[in-house]
């Protein structure tokens, strides 16, 4: 998660990065590395980020690069998640971290109307070195949880999932994230199973920069709730970014049901991604709900 399409300076800086293969170990625990100073998260709010912005979960969608972006531009990857805790001490001590697993006997609770109000919004669409990333350049859409309101910032995707349901991560997530007035983060997960092809994504992937600082600027038309599934039914808990500095506080969403994609468009997204999921983290005693 990070702010602002800074993204194209942000994505040179990180293509050196060089994020490995993952591994098959899914699970980490935070007992360990209280080496970092915490506060990244706090620093970069200092830089006039806002609150505590990871590199692919929070790009406000301003169009204006931001110098501070360099400054912000550590170097991690998806290869060696225990050195996130370098980057960031919340990643290593953090108690409410995300992802997490998700299961599907939770008992349905009440939970508050999750109403996404997503117009066809245009924007560019960034390879940032970590994700794919569509950045609108103006927020008109937004997302009601109850009477709380949020405005549409970015969506960008990770493969394979990064929560899993029952233990089983699918293919890939896609996140939207939106943010109050406040500066506080709601982010509404969807996984994406093969099944039949998605028109929506396609229309997506055909503009999909494919190396690391890419950017297909012209703008692009998205209609975003073709990307959502109808059954909004969906798990609701507190949880962070997924990416450094892993910041806490960020009221997660994730729906229930998924939308499909063709194998072919996964592994367009798998081969446009490499491997862009952090491992699940300990739910620490957290109330998750799962209502619609
Ligand atoms: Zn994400």
């Amino acid at each position: 998660m990070r702010l602002g399409s800074a993204a194209s300076a942000l994505a040179l800086l990180l293509a050196a990065c060089g994020a490995s293969g993952d591994s098959a170990h899914r699970e980490e625990t935070t007992t360990e590395a209280h080496g970092a100073e915490a506060g990244h998260g706090e620093t970069a709010a200092a830089n006039g980020h806002g609150p505590a912005l990871g590199p692919a979960e929070a790009h406000a969608g301003t169009n204006v690069p931001h110098p501070a972006a360099h400054q912000q531009a550590t170097h991690w990857g998806y290869g060696n998640q225990r050195a996130w805790a370098g980057v960031s001490g919340l990643c290593g001590r953090g108690q409410e971290q995300s992802p997490i697993n998700l299961s599907s006997a939770a008992p349905m609770a009440e939970v508050p109307d999750l109403a996404p109000r997503y117009l066809p919004v245009e924007g560019g669409f960034v390879n940032n070195g970590h994700t794919l990333q569509f950045n609108p350049a103006q927020s008109a859409a937004t997302l009601g949880i109850g009477h709380d309101n949020y405005t549409f910032a970015q969506f960008h995707f990770h493969a394979p999932a990064e929560h899993m349901l029952d233990r089983r991560a699918y293919p890939a997530e896609l996140h939207f994230v939106h943010r109050n007035e406040a500066g506080q983060l709601a982010v509404v997960g969807v996984f994406i199973e093969e099944g039949a092809e998605n028109s929506a994504l396609a229309a997506l992937l055909e503009h999909a920069p494919r190396e690391h600082g890419d950017e297909f600027a012209e703008h692009l038309s998205v209609n975003l709730t073709a990307l959502l599934p109808p059954d909004r039914a969906y798990f609701a808990y507190a949880g962070s970014l997924t990416t450094p500095p892993c910041s806490e506080g960020v009221r997660w969403n994730v729906l229930r049901t998924p939308i499909t994609a063709s194998a072919q468009q996964i592994a367009a997204l798998r081969e446009a991604l490499g491997s862009s999921s952090r491992h699940t983290q300990p739910v620490n005693g957290r109330t998750v709900l799962l209502g619609s």
